[in-house]
């Protein structure tokens, strides 16, 4: 049975407390193994060894020597594909499918994206006339922020984490993460890499536990964090801010939402429903960017409809290995039982259902795993709770509109705004559209292209800031400005 401990200074260590909690695979409901549960003491313990870090053989490191071991652990990552891809899916249910070209591949490419972007870098510079004449020189210098807390999800694991790990640790700070509860597997293992790869012991540091008087609250509580850079639920997101609030620490915060799709008549019908089935249905529809509330042009509602409901019917759910897989389960039973709730709820408040509702029928085997079924509804009113809330399930539901204007209006109607998709062949109507989305990704034809060198974050209550590409510089940094008098 795997023993998922701590990774504090180099070291894997187990709780002083010796308290553990359970990590089940939600494919089947087994056990994968135990996790410990850090105490005050081992997170204490974490973030003193991130603090002497910054000052030790890390800190010392030029930022050539930098990037250079942190592409190592990238190659290190690919070397070892394997392993992590195993680790990511038992915890997660995810077909390998999925995982083998999205988690792993950008949770390694995570490591070496941003510190191109570091290497190639400018710093501003302002020449200041000044009254003798001679004038003074202001440079802009970047300095590491410190010890940053990484607080992550279970959605994407890995990739989720090294997002943040990846341009924490080029911009030269040093962190201490707490992987979600539900999927420690990949985040330990990250340890085994650092060390391989001769990053000095304290720059990588891994804590395990819950959010609340646990691990999390500890962590994001404790006075020499510097900084906190958070993936999770809004709710959580706001508790985090009251914790960086005392010091006065800097906050990163991706969190919830509930994204429309804007597919209008004009749109390459295929495109749309390929674009929409992968934004409401892949990863078990567990992605923040993912697609909840569909809007579709009167005119071709019917026949999108169609279209998806002959799409989902062919959804292929099996065990991670299983190579026809693409769907897999939720990632644990507590969260099924919450999506389930979200289904009850949409017949309650007078959906149709379209398709799916239930609990598949998976055979004796995989029976007591999380398995649900991808649904589509149709008929909700504009105020219902299931329109309203993320759900964070293989759903979505679909609702006919009139004029681009309607639309609009309904995309907006929500107080997250992270993503936005439209489908649409007429370009002027796709930038006219997408400049008044209130949010911060708008994909035009296309869903979850990412480019690693663009802003990434939310508007509204799905988040505050920006990372990706030199805006992370911002969060993992501190500029200050140097005045040199001529
Ligand atoms: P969550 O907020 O429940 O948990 C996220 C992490 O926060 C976990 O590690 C958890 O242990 C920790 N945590 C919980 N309470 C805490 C507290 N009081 N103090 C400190 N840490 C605490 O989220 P989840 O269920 O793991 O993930 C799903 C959510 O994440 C969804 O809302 C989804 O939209 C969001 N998400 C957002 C993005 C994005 O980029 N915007 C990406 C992925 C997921």
């Amino acid at each position: 049975m795997n023993e998922f401990k701590h990774f504090i200074n180099g070291e894997y260590v187990a709780s002083r407390s010796s308290k553990t909690f359970e990590n089940r695979c939600p494919v089947d409901n087994s056990l994968i193994g135990r996790v410990h549960e850090a105490g005050r003491d081992e997170v204490d313990a974490a973030v003193r060894a991130a603090r002497a870090a910054l000052t030790g053989p890390w800190g010392r490191l030029t930022q050539a020597q930098r990037i250079a071991l942190l592409n190592k652990v990238a190659e290190r990552i690919n070397a070892r594909f394997d392993e992590f891809l195993e680790a990511e899916c038992r915890d997660t249910g995810k077909p390998h499918k999925i995982a083998s070209y999205i988690d792993i591949p950008r949770g390694a490419a995570n490591f070496t994206a941003f510190s191109e972007t570091l290497a190639n870098h400018s710093t501003e510079g302002f020449r200041l006339d000044t009254p003798d004449g001679k004038g003074a020189l202001n440079i802009g210098h970047r300095t590491p922020k410190g010890v940053i807390a990484v607080i992550s999800p279970w959605n994407l694991p890995l990739l989720l984490m090294t997002w943040k790990v990846g341009p924490a640790l080029a911009c030269g700070n040093t962190v201490v993460v707490k992987p979600s509860e539900e999927t420690p597997a990949t985040t330990t293992l990250l340890g085994e890499v650092m060390n391989e790869c001769g990053v000095p012991p304290g720059v990588f540091n891994v804590v395990h536990g819950f959010g609340p008087d646990s691990a999390g609250e500890f962590l994001t509580r404790h006075p020499l964090v510097d900084a906190i850079t958070f993936t999770g639920e809004t709710r959580t997101g706001e508790a985090i801010m009251k914790a960086a609030s005392v010091g006065l620490r800097n906050i990163s915060l991706e969190c919830g939402g509930k994204n429309p799709g804007i597919v209008f008549a004009d749109c390459d019908i295929e495109k749309a429903v390929e674009g929409t089935m992968r934004s409401a249905f892949v990863n078990c529809g567990q992605v923040c960017l993912g697609t909840e509330r569909v809007y579709v042009e009167r005119s071709i509602f019917d026949r999108f409809l169609a279209r998806m409901k002959e799409e989902v019917a062919k959804l292929k759910l099996g065990r991670p290995e299983d190579p026809e897989a693409n769907f897999g389960p939720l990632v644990s039973q507590a969260h099924r039982d919450k999506v389930l709730s979200y289904y009850r709820l949409a017949e309650q408040e007078g959906a149709t259902v379209e398709i799916g509702g239930g609990i598949p029928d998976m055979g004796p085997e995989l029976n007591g795993g999380a398995w649900i079924e991808p649904t589509i509804w149709t008929g909700l009113a504009d105020d219902a709770r299931v329109i309203r809330e993320e759900i964070f399930g293989p759903c979505c539901h679909l609702r006919p509109f009139d004029s681009e204007e309607e639309v609009v209006a309904l995309a907006n109607d929500t107080h997250y705004g992270l993503a936005a998709a439209i489908w649409t062949e007429n370009s002027s109507r796709a930038v006219r559209v997408a400049e008044q989305m209130e949010a911060g990704i708008v994909w035009v034809n296309s869903w979850f292209l990412r480019d690693l060198r663009t802003a990434f974050g939310g508007a509204k209550q799905s988040g505050i800031g920006r990372e990706g590409g030199v805006h992370g510089l911002e969060f993992y940094t501190e500029l200050k400005n140097i005045c040199i008098k001529l």
